[in-house]
């Protein structure tokens, strides 16, 4: 990992608005990602965890551009493309790709698996035919599948063969940076360490920096330098991942952490879960103050009035909560 700073985002949101009747009359809007600030440096991995419908999804898919943002600024290796035109995006789109949590419906089964991979290479026009089979049997091969699958179909393979396939195609421009939205979920448990393992490795051979958007917290810890937690369209807290996982700060985060199975018993008869009361907010119309308020007890008054801002407590450790 480099000490310069690859990606930037500055107060991004990300609205989608919520439309009623014949005319479509915008009522309301889904805070999916509300003021939301970090920054990734080059040939890091940054995980981002948080509930389902929290925003971490949204905000990986927003900061590559396959949402236009409503408001902030993405700043990449210096240029701010959060308001770029679809044709000055165009340089962009190959340097940042996406690897998609579902290996079954992110492929298209009426194409073979050269042509899937062969796509991006022709949308970007970068390769003659010879070289671009060439590119297509290096990248099969990169992955660890047979350098001649290209001429089969998606269906013909396993779930984590599947995921493989999908990751030569975020490979085949050449990437720096990749966004991966939660690679292994929907994979067998046996084969989800095989492809985090084959991850960290195309990054050290690559140079690839990793935005890594997960549920399971313990393989999160594993990939990423630092971990961002988000709920409810907010980054609650970031921090070097062992820092983060070995003294969380955020109340939000202890009540995550404490769910992770321990596999010693003596540790884990320690290990107080935390169970939260009540249900996560509506993104429509969330809380003012803080948003995890009526799930904590550790609430206070200004909880209710202030929204906390992320605050540095310590070096690469910041929480948003009033008791810091
Ligand atoms: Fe709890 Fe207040 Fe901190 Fe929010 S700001 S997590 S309500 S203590």
């Amino acid at each position: 990992m480099e000490d310069k700073i690859l990606l930037e985002v500055k107060n991004l949101k990300k609205y989608f608005p919520i439309k009623k009747g014949i005319l479509g009359t915008q009522i309301s809007n889904v805070k999916a990602v509300d003021d939301v600030s970090f920054s990734i440096k080059k040939g890091e991995t940054l995980g981002f965890v948080g509930e389902s419908g929290c925003g971490k999804t949204t905000t990986g898919r927003t900061i590559i551009k396959l949402y236009e943002p409503t408001e902030g600024q993405i700043i990449y290796d210096g240029q701010d493309i959060a308001k770029l035109s679809p044709r000055h995006m165009l340089p962009y789109r190959k340097k940042m790709q996406m690897i998609f949590q579902d290996p079954y419906a992110s492929l298209d089964p009426r194409m073979t698996v050269g042509d899937i991979i062969g796509e991006a290479i022709d949308a970007q026009k970068l390769l003659g035919k010879g070289e671009r089979n060439d590119k297509i049997t290096y990248l099969l091969k990169k992955v660890g599948l047979n350098g001649d699958h290209g001429s089969r179909y998606p269906h013909e393979f396993s779930g984590g063969q599947r995921q493989r396939i999908g990751i030569a195609r975020a490979l085949a421009v050449d990437p720096e940076f990749i966004v991966c939205d939660e690679p292994i979920s929907a994979l067998d448990v046996s084969i989800q360490a095989q492809v985090v393992n084959m991850l960290e490795d195309l990054q050290h051979d690559l140079g690839l920096t990793y935005l890594f958007i997960a549920h399971d917290l313990s393989m999160v810890k594993h990939i990423s330098n630092r971990i961002g937690v988000m709920y409810l369209g907010h980054l609650v807290e970031i921090g070097e991942s062992n820092e983060l996982y070995s003294k969380p700060l955020h109340p939000y985060t202890q009540a995550l952490l404490s769910a992770i199975p321990i596999p010693d018993p003596d540790m884990a008869s320690k290990n107080k879960r935390i169970v939260l009361q009540g249900e996560t907010p509506s993104p429509i119309d969330p809380p003012v103050g803080c948003r995890f308020k009526d799930r904590c007890k550790y609430a206070k008054p200004i909880c209710s009035q202030v929204t906390p801002l992320l605050k540095e407590v310590g070096k690469d450790h910041s929480v948003a909560c009033h008791l810091y």
